[in-house]
C-alpha cells in the first residue's frame, strides 16, 4: 500500500504538518510529488485541497483509520519536487505555513484550457488543386474556388505550410461546412496543432549588433565559464557601474550555459524592464526566450509555464516570482540590479529573492550571477568575506562619460527666498535643455514619503537618540501629534521649532509627482510632460507606453518615482533633476542610507547615455551626508566604508540578523499582553538583544493592532530557533487564540 504525506490547502498554523492519506490502487500511478489532490477533512463530508508533499510505502498510523485520497485534481499543476524542498527551506527560514510556502514557489496554480490552433493542409498536389478548382468553377460553386485559389497563389516552398483555418475562413467569408465538403473530398485536410500564447513580441526590426567584449568583461565571461566547464558552481557579484556592459557580461555566459544544454532564468527588478531586457536577449536567442510576470494573463502564464517544464525554453526573464521557473535542468539564475528592494517579497513568506535563488542553485547545482552598478550592502559584504566572487568593471562599455554633477543646498535656496521645488540651478539647466530640445527627467524619491519632520533651515531631521534612525510622525487628524521611533518605541511631542537651530520652519516632509507634475507644467508651460508613478501605470501596456512615448520624444520632462531611474536608456535625456535625494534618508529604517545611494547613484546614471554629455543636479537639505556625497562622486566603495561601519557600531544587518515578529489581534489588550510575553521569551536567548514591544510603523489598520518586537544576533539559525518556539508556543497555549504572529527576517 503506497500513503501519502498531504499539506493541506489553509494557513492555519496548527494544520500546518503534512497528513498521511491511503493513495488508492487505481491512483498508484499517476500520483507524484507535488500532485494536487481532494481529500476528506475533519468531520462529515468535508473536503480540502492538499499538496502532496511525500510518498511512502510506511503507515504512520492506524491504517483502519487513515482515510483515502479522493482524487487527483486534473485541474492542478504539479510542482516540481525540488521545488517542493525550497518551500520547506523558505518556511524554516522565513517562517510561514507550508501551505504559503508552497503558494510562493508557484507561480501558476491553475491550469487554462489550451489554445488550439488549426491548419488547412493541400491533400492534392498543385496540378490537381488546379483541376478541381476548375471543376468547381463551372459548377458556379465560389466559395470553394476562393479556397482553392488561395492555395493556387502560393508558391511550391508555401503550399504544404498550409493555411490558418481561422484567419482563412474570416478572409474569404467561407463557412465551416465548405472546409468540412472538401475535406470528405479529400482535396484538403485539416489538423490542429496546440498553440501556445506567446507574449514575448518583441520582435525587433534591427539586428543584433554583438559588442565585441572589452578585456574587463572577457575576464568576467571566462572566469565563471571557466569554473562553470571544471563543474565548480558558485554565487559572484559583478560590481559594475551603469553601463560598464553587465548586460552584455549575462548574455555571453547564458549563451554558454545554454549550449550546455541548461536552463537560465534572468531576474529583473521590475515589470517596467522586461520590456528592454527581453527584446536584447530575444535578439540573441530568439523563440527560447520567455517571460513570466503578474501583468500576463492566466492563460499567457499557464503557457510558459508548461513550455519551460517541456524544456521548450531556455530562458526565463522576469520579476520576483519568474525565480520558482519549474526548469528541470537550471544551470544558472542571474539576478540583474540585486540591490533592489522588488526582491524581498512584501507578503508572508518574507522571502528574500537573492537569498532563495542561492539555495535553489544549491539544491540543483546552479550558479547564480548577481550584478549591480551599486551592490547590496549584504552582498558586498559577503563577496569582501570571499562567501561570493567579486567582479569589478571600472569604465563604461560604449563611449558615453559620466556626467557632471551638482549637489545644490536646498537650505540655501530658502536662505535665497527661493521657495519653489526647483534650486536656481536646475531652473536654469531645464531652460537651456528645453530651448536645445534635449530630454529631461524629474526623479522624485519617493521613498519615505511624509515619513520624518525635517527643518527647511538647518536640514536637522528630528531623529531617535537611542536608534539613529528617524522618528516617524503620528497624525492626529491632519496634524502631526507626536513622533516616535518604531525600533524602540522612544516617543516624543511634535516640536514646534527646529531642536537644533531653533527655526519654526518645521514640518513633516511630503510632495507628490503630480503635485510636481503641475508645477512644472505653470513653471514652464510649452513643455510637454509625461509623468510615470504607481497611478499611471496601471494597465497592463502601461509603462512600455509611457516609455515609448518618451523614447519617441513626444515629450520633454519625464517625470517619476524610483520606476524611471531603474535601467531605462534613453539617448536624448541630457539632464536628470533630483528633487529632493535625501527624502529616503529619513525612512526609519536601518537601509535608508543605503537606499539614498542606491537611488541618487542610479539617477545620475540616466544622464548622457549616447554621444551627448550628460548633466545631473541633486537637491538636498543634507549635502554632506555619505550617502549624497559618495553617490554624486560614483564612489561606491566610499560609500560602503563608511556603511558598514555604522552597521557594526549598532549591529545592524550583514554584520547580526534582525527578527521582527509582527503581533496581529483585533483585540488590543491581547496584542499588547502577548508582545510583552514574546518580548520576554525572546530575552531569555542570552545573544538575542531583544528590542520592543513597540506599535508596528503602521500600529493599526484595518481594526487590527499591529506590535513588534525584534531581536538582534549574528547567529541567523539562533533567530530561527526563536521563531520556531514561538510558532510552538501559539500552537500551545489557549490564552492567545484571537493573535496571529508574522516573521520578517532582516527586512525592515
Ligand atoms: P550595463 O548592463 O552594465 O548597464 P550594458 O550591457 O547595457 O551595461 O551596456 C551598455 C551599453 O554599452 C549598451 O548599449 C551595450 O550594447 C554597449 N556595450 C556593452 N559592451 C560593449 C562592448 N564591449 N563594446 C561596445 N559596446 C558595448
Ligand atoms: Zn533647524
Ligand atoms: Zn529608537
Amino acid at each position: 500500500m503506497i500513503f501519502a504525506d498531504v499539506i493541506v490547502d489553509i494557513s492555519v498554523k496548527s494544520l500546518d504538518r503534512p497528513f498521511q492519506y491511503i493513495v488508492p490502487e487505481e491512483m498508484e500511478f499517476d500520483i507524484d510529488i507535488g500532485s494536487v489532490v481532494r481529500i476528506p477533512f475533519g468531520m462529515g463530508n468535508r473536503t480540502m485541497t492538499g499538496y502532496v508533499v511525500g510518498l511512502s510505502g510506511e503507515a504512520k498510523f492506524d491504517v483502519s483509520k487513515t482515510k483515502s485520497i479522493l482524487e487527483i485534481m486534473k485541474q492542478g499543476v504539479v510542482v516540481e519536487s525540488h521545488l517542493l524542498s525550497l518551500a520547506y527551506w523558505i518556511k524554516e527560514n522565513y517562517g510561514s505555513t507550508m501551505n504559503d510556502a508552497i503558494k510562493s514557489v508557484m507561480p501558476v496554480k491553475k491550469e487554462v484550457k489550451e489554445q488550439v490552433k488549426r491548419i488547412i493542409y493541400p491533400a492534392v498536389d498543385m496540378e490537381n488543386m488546379k483541376i478541381k478548382r476548375d471543376e468547381f468553377e463551372k459548377k458556379h460553386n465560389s466559395a470553394r474556388v476562393r479556397l482553392l485559389d488561395e492555395f493556387l497563389k502560393m508558391n511550391k516552398e508555401t503550399y504544404n505550410a498550409g493555411l490558418d483555418y481561422s484567419y482563412i475562413i474570416k478572409k474569404l467569408n467561407l463557412t465551416a461546412s465548405v472546409i468540412d465538403g472538401l475535406r470528405k473530398l479529400k482535396i484538403i485536410t485539416v489538423d490542429a496543432m496546440q498553440q501556445y500564447r506567446n507574449p514575448v513580441n518583441a520582435v525587433s526590426d534591427t539586428p543584433e549588433t554583438r559588442p565585441v567584449l572589452n578585456s574587463g568583461q572577457k575576464h568576467i565571461v571566462d572566469a565563471i565559464l571557466n569554473d562553470y566547464i571544471t563543474d565548480v558552481r558558485g554565487t559572484y557579484l559583478i560590481h559594475g557601474i551603469t553601463g560598464s556592459g553587465k548586460t552584455e557580461v549575462y548574455m555571453n555566459i547564458v549563451e554558454k550555459v545554454v549550449c550546455l544544454g541548461k536552463q537560465v532564468i534572468v531576474l529583473i527588478p521590475e515589470i517596467s524592464l522586461t520590456f528592454q531586457m527581453v527584446n536584447r536577449f530575444y535578439k540573441r536567442f530568439g523563440n527560447r526566450i520567455s517571460v513570466m510576470h503578474s501583468k500576463l494573463s492566466a492563460g499567457e502564464r499557464f503557457d510558459q509555464y508548461t513550455r519551460a517544464k517541456k524544456g521548450e525554453i531556455d530562458v526565463m526573464i522576469g520579476p520576483r516570482s519568474a525565480l520558482f521557473t519549474p526548469f528541470e535542468n537550471l544551470g544558472l539564475i542571474v539576478i540583474d540590479e540585486e540591490h533592489d528592494t522588488s526582491y524581498q517579497s512584501e507578503m508572508p513568506p518574507k522571502y528574500h529573492a537573492r537569498e532563495v535563488a542561492i539555495q535553489r542553485a544549491k539544491m540543483v547545482g546552479a550558479s547564480v550571477v548577481l550584478g549591480s552598478a551599486t551592490p547590496s550592502v549584504d552582498s558586498y559584504y559577503k563577496a569582501l568575506k570571499g562567501e561570493y566572487r567579486l567582479f569589478e568593471l571600472n569604465e563604461r562599455a560604449g563611449n558615453a562619460v559620466y556626467p557632471k554633477i551638482y549637489i545644490e543646498d536646498l537650505r540655501e535656496e530658502l536662505k535665497a527666498r527661493n521657495y519653489s521645488i526647483f534650486s536656481r540651478k536646475l531652473d536654469e539647466l531645464m531652460r537651456d535643455r528645453l530651448e536645445k530640445k534635449e530630454q529631461i527627467m524629474l526623479f522624485l524619491n519617493r521613498r519615505g514619503f511624509a515619513g520624518f519632520v525635517s527643518c527647511r533651515q538647518c536640514g536637522e531631521v528630528v531623529g531617535c537618540p537611542h536608534c539613529s534612525v528617524a522618528l516617524k510622525p503620528h497624525m492626529a487628524g491632519d496634524r502631526v501629534s507626536y513622533l516616535m521611533c518604531h525600533y524602540c518605541g522612544y516617543k516624543m511631542p511634535m516640536p514646534d521649532k527646529c531642536p537644533e537651530c531653533g527655526s519654526p520652519y518645521i514640518s513633516s516632509f511630503g510632495i507628490g509627482t503630480e503635485q510636481v507634475e503641475q508645477m512644472v507644467k505653470k513653471r514652464f508651460s510649452a513643455a510637454k510632460v509625461l509623468r510615470m508613478d504607481a497611478d499611471t501605470t496601471t494597465g497592463k501596456n502601461a509603462h512600455q507606453d509611457i516609455l515609448k512615448k518618451y523614447s519617441g520624444g513626444d515629450a520633454d520632462i519625464l517625470i517619476g518615482t524610483q520606476m524611471i531611474v531603474k535601467g531605462h536608456d534613453f539617448a536624448n535625456v541630457t539632464l536628470v533633476g533630483i528633487l529632493a535625494a535625501d527624502l529616503s534618508l529619513n525612512v526609519g529604517d536601518y537601509l535608508a542610507a543605503e537606499k539614498t545611494f542606491q537611488l541618487t547613484t542610479q539617477a545620475c546614471g540616466r544622464a548622457g547615455r549616447a554621444d551627448k554629455p550628460g548633466e545631473v543636479v541633486i537637491q538636498t537639505y543634507q549635502p554632506e551626508h555619505y550617502s549624497i556625497v559618495c553617490a554624486a562622486r560614483n564612489d561606491y566603495k566610499s560609500f560602503y566604508e563608511q556603511e558598514i561601519l555604522i552597521r557594526e557600531m549598532l549591529q545592524y544587518p550583514p554584520i547580526s540578523n534582525i527578527l521582527g515578529v509582527l503581533v496581529l489581534s483585533e483585540n488590543e489588550s491581547s496584542v499588547d499582553n502577548l508582545a510583552k510575553i514574546l518580548a520576554d521569551k525572546m530575552k531569555l536567548y542570552h545573544d538575542v538583544t531583544v528590542l520592543g514591544p513597540t506599535p508596528a510603523a503602521i500600529a493599526k489598520a484595518k481594526d487590527v493592532y499591529r506590535r513588534m518586537v525584534y531581536g538582534k544576533c549574528t547567529d541567523y539559525k539562533i533567530l530561527c530557533s526563536v521563531k520556531n518556539s514561538f510558532e510552538e508556543f501559539m500552537q500551545e497555549t489557549e490564552s492567545f487564540k484571537d493573535c496571529r504572529l508574522n516573521f520578517e527576517f532582516n527586512c525592515i
